[in-house]
């Protein structure tokens, strides 16, 4: 929630002063008031929104589930998922990175990295929308969220060094995959 529309430096900087306060809990981030928590989080930009957003979702966990992730481990998941995308400020791309990385649920994150490799590799239209190539990618794997967490994490990797705005195809691991064809677009 806190790295949306900014850096992962800047989001790694409100963890840090959430962590150095103390605040790294469900249960104190959901007790602390939201103004506070504002000033907390301020590096991650957008902070009265987000603060808003992080008082719900921790709310939420709290009512719902304890205040832990254990609950999320075990919901059935689809409707767990609606109910996650019903949270203020959760899209799909956040909701499935919770579903995936804290409650180990087989849900891949077909974040902007993902959607652009598989576009410029044709295995997708590049327009496709985000629930298309999620139903892609769990369509051909096995569901498995250690197998989505770890290929999630090479496809950003690959979009963050090699397949950006402008792709820098040459020494990129996946080049083969082309067959020699221009990637699409
Ligand atoms: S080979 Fe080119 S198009 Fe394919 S992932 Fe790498 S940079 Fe992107």
């Amino acid at each position: 929630m806190l790295t949306q529309h900014t850096g992962w430096t800047n989001a790694a900087r409100a963890v840090a002063e959430l962590r150095r306060r103390r605040l790294l809990t469900p249960r104190r981030l959901a007790a602390a008031p939201e103004r506070q928590l504002a000033r907390v989080i301020r590096a991650a930009g957008t902070y009265r929104l987000k603060a808003r957003r992080l008082a719900a979702f921790t709310r939420w966990l709290l009512e719902r589930h304890g205040a832990s992730f254990r609950g999320l481990r075990r919901a059935p998941l689809l409707p767990l998922r609606r109910e996650l995308l019903g949270l203020p400020g959760l899209g799909p791309e956040t909701a499935d990175a919770i579903l995936l990385y804290a409650a180990d649920r087989p849900v891949f994150v077909a974040d902007a990295y993902v959607r652009r490799v598989l576009g410029r590799h044709r295995l997708v239209d590049l327009a496709a929308p985000y629930e298309t190539v999620r139903g892609f990618l769990e369509a051909h794997l096995p569901s498995d969220p250690a197998l989505y967490n770890e290929y999630h994490a090479l496809l950003v990797a690959v979009g963050k060094t090699h397949c950006r705005s402008v792709p820098r195809c040459a020494g990129c691991p996946l080049r083969a995959d082309l067959r020699g064809r221009p990637p699409a677009g």
